[in-house]
Protein backbone atom coordinates (compact mmCIF):
# COMPACT_ATOMS: atom_id res chain seq x y z
CA UNK A 1 0.00 0.00 0.00
CA UNK A 2 3.10 2.38 0.31
CA UNK A 3 4.07 2.30 -3.00
CA UNK A 4 0.71 3.31 -4.36
CA UNK A 5 1.38 6.95 -3.94
CA UNK A 6 4.47 6.67 -6.28
CA UNK A 7 2.93 4.73 -8.67
CA UNK A 8 0.06 7.28 -9.26
CA UNK A 9 2.73 9.64 -9.40
CA UNK A 10 4.69 7.45 -11.81
CA UNK A 11 0.99 7.41 -13.97
CA UNK A 12 0.85 11.15 -14.15
CA UNK A 13 4.36 11.22 -15.31
CA UNK A 14 3.52 9.03 -18.53
CA UNK A 15 0.46 11.08 -18.74
CA UNK A 16 2.49 14.15 -18.78
CA UNK A 17 4.94 12.54 -21.60
CA UNK A 18 1.77 11.66 -23.64
CA UNK A 19 0.64 15.33 -23.85
CA UNK A 20 3.99 16.48 -24.95
CA UNK A 21 4.39 13.98 -27.62
CA UNK A 22 0.84 15.76 -29.17
CA UNK A 23 1.74 18.88 -28.49
CA UNK A 24 4.93 18.39 -30.59
CA UNK A 25 3.15 16.74 -33.74
CA UNK A 26 0.85 20.01 -33.24
CA UNK A 27 4.02 22.17 -33.23
CA UNK A 28 4.48 20.51 -36.46
CA UNK A 29 1.37 20.89 -38.08
CA UNK A 30 1.69 24.83 -37.22
CA UNK A 31 5.39 24.85 -38.86
CA UNK A 32 3.83 23.27 -42.26
CA UNK A 33 1.04 25.91 -42.24
CA UNK A 34 3.64 28.41 -42.08
CA UNK A 35 5.58 26.77 -44.81
CA UNK A 36 2.92 27.10 -46.77
CA UNK A 37 2.29 23.24 -47.24
CA UNK A 38 -0.86 22.69 -44.80
CA UNK A 39 -3.08 22.19 -47.64
CA UNK A 40 -1.39 18.67 -48.72
CA UNK A 41 -2.34 17.39 -45.08
CA UNK A 42 -5.49 15.35 -44.63
CA UNK A 43 -8.24 17.41 -44.78
CA UNK A 44 -10.40 17.78 -41.56
CA UNK A 45 -13.44 15.85 -40.29
CA UNK A 46 -16.92 17.57 -41.15
CA UNK A 47 -17.84 20.09 -38.99
CA UNK A 48 -21.33 18.54 -38.75
CA UNK A 49 -22.01 15.26 -38.75
CA UNK A 50 -24.35 13.74 -41.13
CA UNK A 51 -27.73 14.54 -40.03
CA UNK A 52 -31.79 13.97 -41.35
CA UNK A 53 -32.87 16.75 -43.27
CA UNK A 54 -36.89 17.45 -44.59
CA UNK A 55 -35.80 18.95 -47.95
CA UNK A 56 -33.21 18.09 -50.76
CA UNK A 57 -31.56 20.74 -53.46
CA UNK A 58 -33.43 21.21 -56.37
CA UNK A 59 -33.56 18.60 -59.52
CA UNK A 60 -34.23 20.15 -62.61
CA UNK A 61 -35.50 17.61 -65.05
CA UNK A 62 -33.63 16.75 -68.46
CA UNK A 63 -35.07 17.93 -71.74
CA UNK A 64 -32.38 16.01 -73.62
CA UNK A 65 -34.04 13.54 -75.69
CA UNK A 66 -32.95 10.37 -74.36
CA UNK A 67 -32.28 11.56 -71.05
CA UNK A 68 -34.98 11.61 -70.36
CA UNK A 69 -36.03 8.98 -68.27
CA UNK A 70 -34.02 9.10 -64.68
CA UNK A 71 -35.37 8.87 -61.29
CA UNK A 72 -36.59 12.73 -59.27
CA UNK A 73 -34.21 13.37 -56.62
CA UNK A 74 -36.64 13.00 -53.85
CA UNK A 75 -37.50 11.66 -50.67
CA UNK A 76 -39.50 8.38 -51.37
CA UNK A 77 -42.51 7.56 -49.84
CA UNK A 78 -41.66 6.09 -46.17
CA UNK A 79 -37.30 7.44 -47.18
CA UNK A 80 -35.67 9.59 -45.23
CA UNK A 81 -32.46 12.04 -46.61
CA UNK A 82 -29.77 13.08 -44.62
CA UNK A 83 -26.89 15.67 -45.54
CA UNK A 84 -23.23 16.04 -44.36
CA UNK A 85 -20.36 17.96 -45.02
CA UNK A 86 -18.06 17.79 -47.43
CA UNK A 87 -14.35 17.59 -47.57
CA UNK A 88 -14.09 20.23 -50.38
CA UNK A 89 -16.31 22.71 -48.65
CA UNK A 90 -19.66 21.46 -50.42
CA UNK A 91 -22.83 19.13 -48.70
CA UNK A 92 -23.21 15.66 -49.40
CA UNK A 93 -27.18 14.18 -49.74
CA UNK A 94 -28.05 10.79 -49.24
CA UNK A 95 -31.55 9.34 -49.90
CA UNK A 96 -32.72 6.45 -48.01
CA UNK A 97 -36.02 4.16 -49.28
CA UNK A 98 -38.06 2.72 -46.48
CA UNK A 99 -35.64 -0.05 -45.77
CA UNK A 100 -33.01 2.33 -45.10
CA UNK A 101 -31.01 1.56 -48.15
CA UNK A 102 -29.48 4.34 -49.99
CA UNK A 103 -31.03 4.89 -53.44
CA UNK A 104 -29.42 7.93 -54.45
CA UNK A 105 -26.68 10.66 -53.49
CA UNK A 106 -25.99 14.35 -54.48
CA UNK A 107 -22.85 16.03 -53.74
CA UNK A 108 -23.48 19.82 -53.76
CA UNK A 109 -20.44 22.87 -54.08
CA UNK A 110 -19.61 25.46 -51.62
CA UNK A 111 -21.87 27.41 -53.90
CA UNK A 112 -25.03 25.08 -53.48
CA UNK A 113 -24.23 24.10 -57.39
CA UNK A 114 -24.58 19.99 -57.76
CA UNK A 115 -21.80 18.65 -58.93
CA UNK A 116 -22.57 14.92 -58.28
CA UNK A 117 -25.48 12.99 -58.45
CA UNK A 118 -25.68 9.43 -58.21
CA UNK A 119 -28.71 7.17 -58.83
CA UNK A 120 -29.18 2.99 -58.29
CA UNK A 121 -31.90 1.66 -60.43
CA UNK A 122 -34.44 -0.89 -59.15
CA UNK A 123 -33.26 -3.50 -61.80
CA UNK A 124 -29.74 -2.89 -59.96
CA UNK A 125 -28.04 -0.52 -62.57
CA UNK A 126 -27.03 3.10 -62.53
CA UNK A 127 -26.74 6.36 -63.44
CA UNK A 128 -24.10 8.76 -62.41
CA UNK A 129 -24.11 12.82 -63.76
CA UNK A 130 -21.35 14.39 -62.76
CA UNK A 131 -20.57 18.67 -63.81
CA UNK A 132 -18.26 20.63 -63.16
CA UNK A 133 -17.83 24.27 -62.89
CA UNK A 134 -15.49 27.33 -63.43
CA UNK A 135 -14.37 28.83 -60.14
CA UNK A 136 -13.12 32.76 -60.65
CA UNK A 137 -11.47 32.03 -56.96
CA UNK A 138 -9.01 29.79 -58.04
CA UNK A 139 -5.78 31.15 -59.83
CA UNK A 140 -3.43 29.63 -62.23
CA UNK A 141 0.05 28.34 -60.94
CA UNK A 142 2.55 30.73 -61.85
CA UNK A 143 4.36 27.74 -64.48
CA UNK A 144 1.04 26.59 -65.93
CA UNK A 145 2.46 27.85 -69.21
CA UNK A 146 5.42 25.65 -68.45
CA UNK A 147 5.38 23.02 -70.75
CA UNK A 148 8.23 19.91 -70.86
CA UNK A 149 7.88 19.29 -67.37
CA UNK A 150 5.63 18.55 -64.09
CA UNK A 151 3.04 21.23 -64.28
CA UNK A 152 1.26 20.40 -61.09
CA UNK A 153 2.76 20.04 -57.75
CA UNK A 154 2.92 16.48 -56.70
CA UNK A 155 2.29 17.18 -52.86
CA UNK A 156 2.13 14.94 -49.90
CA UNK A 157 -1.46 13.73 -50.61
CA UNK A 158 -1.16 9.89 -51.19
CA UNK A 159 -4.53 8.82 -50.49
CA UNK A 160 -7.06 6.91 -51.96
CA UNK A 161 -9.40 9.33 -52.61
CA UNK A 162 -12.85 8.38 -53.37
CA UNK A 163 -15.47 6.44 -51.46
CA UNK A 164 -16.63 3.57 -53.65
CA UNK A 165 -20.31 3.36 -52.56
CA UNK A 166 -21.55 3.29 -55.85
CA UNK A 167 -18.46 1.38 -57.53
CA UNK A 168 -19.27 1.02 -60.94
CA UNK A 169 -15.91 0.75 -63.19
CA UNK A 170 -15.23 0.14 -67.13
CA UNK A 171 -14.57 -3.46 -68.35
CA UNK A 172 -12.48 -4.14 -71.16
CA UNK A 173 -11.74 -2.33 -74.02
CA UNK A 174 -13.52 0.83 -74.20
CA UNK A 175 -14.43 3.44 -77.49
CA UNK A 176 -14.93 6.44 -77.55
CA UNK A 177 -16.33 8.98 -80.47
CA UNK A 178 -16.10 12.45 -81.22
CA UNK A 179 -18.63 14.51 -82.02
CA UNK A 180 -16.67 16.77 -84.39
CA UNK A 181 -18.84 18.97 -86.08
CA UNK A 182 -20.22 20.46 -82.47
CA UNK A 183 -16.46 21.53 -81.71
CA UNK A 184 -16.37 25.88 -81.31
CA UNK A 185 -15.37 26.78 -84.88
CA UNK A 186 -12.34 28.91 -82.66
CA UNK A 187 -11.07 25.71 -81.92
CA UNK A 188 -8.05 24.33 -84.08
CA UNK A 189 -9.72 20.41 -84.71
CA UNK A 190 -6.56 18.87 -84.63
CA UNK A 191 -4.98 20.52 -81.59
CA UNK A 192 -8.84 19.60 -80.24
CA UNK A 193 -8.79 15.88 -81.14
CA UNK A 194 -4.70 16.06 -79.95
CA UNK A 195 -6.22 17.34 -76.54
CA UNK A 196 -9.13 14.62 -76.56
CA UNK A 197 -7.09 11.52 -77.07
CA UNK A 198 -4.47 12.88 -74.71
CA UNK A 199 -6.59 13.51 -72.31
CA UNK A 200 -7.61 9.74 -72.15
CA UNK A 201 -3.94 8.39 -72.70
CA UNK A 202 -3.50 10.71 -69.00
CA UNK A 203 -5.27 7.60 -66.96
CA UNK A 204 -4.72 5.03 -69.30
CA UNK A 205 -1.19 4.77 -69.06
CA UNK A 206 -1.06 6.34 -65.65
CA UNK A 207 1.54 8.88 -66.47
CA UNK A 208 4.20 8.85 -63.71
CA UNK A 209 4.20 12.67 -62.76
CA UNK A 210 4.49 11.60 -58.99
CA UNK A 211 7.37 8.39 -59.20
CA UNK A 212 4.45 6.31 -58.80
CA UNK A 213 4.64 2.97 -60.92
CA UNK A 214 1.70 2.33 -63.59
CA UNK A 215 0.48 -0.70 -61.94
CA UNK A 216 -3.28 -0.50 -63.41
CA UNK A 217 -5.35 -1.95 -66.54
CA UNK A 218 -7.27 0.54 -68.29
CA UNK A 219 -8.10 0.62 -71.18
CA UNK A 220 -9.83 3.31 -73.64
CA UNK A 221 -9.30 3.79 -77.19
CA UNK A 222 -10.68 6.11 -79.42
CA UNK A 223 -13.15 5.31 -82.60
CA UNK A 224 -13.62 8.14 -84.89
CA UNK A 225 -16.21 11.00 -85.46
CA UNK A 226 -19.53 10.51 -84.83
CA UNK A 227 -22.76 12.70 -85.53
CA UNK A 228 -24.82 10.51 -82.41
CA UNK A 229 -25.84 12.95 -79.92
CA UNK A 230 -26.03 11.80 -76.02
CA UNK A 231 -28.11 9.01 -74.41
CA UNK A 232 -27.80 5.74 -73.27
CA UNK A 233 -27.24 3.65 -76.52
CA UNK A 234 -23.88 1.82 -75.79
CA UNK A 235 -21.91 4.54 -77.84
CA UNK A 236 -19.36 6.90 -75.92
CA UNK A 237 -19.29 10.38 -77.06
CA UNK A 238 -17.74 13.36 -76.13
CA UNK A 239 -18.81 16.80 -78.06
CA UNK A 240 -20.21 20.19 -77.29
CA UNK A 241 -23.25 21.96 -76.65
CA UNK A 242 -25.63 23.32 -74.66
CA UNK A 243 -24.89 21.34 -71.24
CA UNK A 244 -28.02 23.53 -69.40
CA UNK A 245 -29.95 21.03 -71.74
CA UNK A 246 -28.91 17.84 -70.07
CA UNK A 247 -30.68 18.86 -66.86
CA UNK A 248 -30.04 18.01 -63.69
CA UNK A 249 -26.36 18.68 -62.65
CA UNK A 250 -25.23 19.98 -65.89
CA UNK A 251 -27.54 23.13 -65.37
CA UNK A 252 -24.84 26.48 -65.47
CA UNK A 253 -21.79 23.78 -66.10
CA UNK A 254 -18.49 23.85 -68.21
CA UNK A 255 -19.21 20.60 -68.90
CA UNK A 256 -21.03 17.23 -67.92
CA UNK A 257 -20.30 13.36 -67.88
CA UNK A 258 -23.55 11.11 -67.94
CA UNK A 259 -22.68 7.52 -66.89
CA UNK A 260 -24.56 4.57 -66.95
CA UNK A 261 -24.04 1.10 -65.55
CA UNK A 262 -25.31 -2.35 -65.27
CA UNK A 263 -26.27 -4.13 -62.63
CA UNK A 264 -22.91 -6.14 -62.24
CA UNK A 265 -21.27 -2.39 -61.69
CA UNK A 266 -19.68 -2.24 -65.32
CA UNK A 267 -20.27 0.71 -67.64
CA UNK A 268 -21.91 0.71 -70.50
CA UNK A 269 -22.27 4.34 -71.69
CA UNK A 270 -20.52 7.14 -70.97
CA UNK A 271 -20.97 10.68 -73.15
CA UNK A 272 -19.61 14.23 -72.19
CA UNK A 273 -20.28 17.55 -73.11
CA UNK A 274 -18.61 20.92 -72.74
CA UNK A 275 -20.86 23.61 -72.99
CA UNK A 276 -20.87 25.85 -76.16
CA UNK A 277 -21.91 28.71 -74.42
CA UNK A 278 -19.56 31.66 -74.91
CA UNK A 279 -20.93 33.73 -71.94
CA UNK A 280 -19.94 31.06 -69.57
CA UNK A 281 -16.89 29.02 -71.02
CA UNK A 282 -14.63 29.79 -74.01
CA UNK A 283 -11.88 26.91 -74.81
CA UNK A 284 -8.34 26.52 -75.75
CA UNK A 285 -6.06 23.53 -76.00
CA UNK A 286 -3.50 24.96 -74.05
CA UNK A 287 -3.38 28.25 -71.34
CA UNK A 288 -4.60 31.87 -71.97
CA UNK A 289 -6.41 34.28 -69.74
CA UNK A 290 -10.10 33.86 -69.43
CA UNK A 291 -10.16 30.44 -71.08
CA UNK A 292 -10.16 26.85 -70.45
CA UNK A 293 -8.13 24.40 -71.44
CA UNK A 294 -9.97 21.55 -73.21
CA UNK A 295 -7.27 18.08 -72.26
CA UNK A 296 -7.32 19.20 -68.84
CA UNK A 297 -11.27 19.16 -68.42
CA UNK A 298 -11.27 16.17 -70.50
CA UNK A 299 -8.95 14.27 -68.14
CA UNK A 300 -11.33 15.35 -65.44
CA UNK A 301 -14.36 14.16 -66.79
CA UNK A 302 -12.68 10.87 -68.30
CA UNK A 303 -11.60 10.66 -64.65
CA UNK A 304 -15.75 10.03 -64.01
CA UNK A 305 -16.32 8.06 -66.56
CA UNK A 306 -14.09 5.66 -65.48
CA UNK A 307 -15.42 5.61 -62.07
CA UNK A 308 -13.62 8.21 -59.73
CA UNK A 309 -15.19 10.64 -57.80
CA UNK A 310 -13.85 14.24 -56.80
CA UNK A 311 -10.80 14.59 -54.93
CA UNK A 312 -10.69 17.24 -51.99
CA UNK A 313 -7.22 18.61 -52.98
CA UNK A 314 -6.57 20.69 -55.82
CA UNK A 315 -3.26 19.17 -56.97
CA UNK A 316 -5.51 16.29 -58.47
CA UNK A 317 -7.24 16.09 -61.21
CA UNK A 318 -9.98 14.73 -59.75
CA UNK A 319 -10.70 17.79 -57.80
CA UNK A 320 -14.37 19.58 -58.43
CA UNK A 321 -13.20 22.27 -60.44
CA UNK A 322 -11.48 24.30 -63.08
CA UNK A 323 -9.98 27.27 -63.30
CA UNK A 324 -9.36 29.25 -66.61
CA UNK A 325 -5.66 29.35 -67.73
CA UNK A 326 -4.60 26.13 -65.53
CA UNK A 327 -2.96 23.37 -67.59
CA UNK A 328 -1.94 21.18 -64.11
CA UNK A 329 -5.31 19.45 -64.70
CA UNK A 330 -4.31 17.45 -67.14
CA UNK A 331 -1.61 15.59 -65.32
CA UNK A 332 -2.44 13.09 -63.03
CA UNK A 333 -1.49 13.59 -59.36
CA UNK A 334 -0.87 11.10 -56.41
CA UNK A 335 -4.28 10.51 -55.54
CA UNK A 336 -5.29 10.09 -59.18
CA UNK A 337 -2.36 7.57 -59.66
CA UNK A 338 -3.23 5.61 -56.77
CA UNK A 339 -6.82 5.44 -57.72
CA UNK A 340 -6.10 4.28 -60.93
CA UNK A 341 -3.94 1.90 -59.54
CA UNK A 342 -6.09 0.81 -56.84
CA UNK A 343 -9.14 0.24 -59.36
CA UNK A 344 -7.54 -0.99 -62.30
ZN1 LIG B 1 -16.22 16.51 -61.70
Amino acid sequence: MSNAPTANRLRRWRFALGAMAVLGVLLALFAATASGSARENAPPPPANPEHQVASLPPDPRPTEPGLASIPSFAIPAGGTARVSDTAASGQLFRVLDSTGREIARREVDGHGRPVETRFVLPTGDGITIDADYGDPQLRAPANSRVLGRRLSNCGANDQVYSNWYFDYSQSGAFTWYWHQSTTPSYLNLTNTLDSLRNAHSEWIYNQNWCNIADQADALSSYGGTTTRSLGNDGVPIVGWGDTDALGGNCVGSIACTWTWWGSDYHVVDTDTRFSNDTARATWINGGASGKYDVQGTMAHEFGHSLGFDHAPTTDNVMYKDQSTNNMTNRELGRGDANEVNTKY
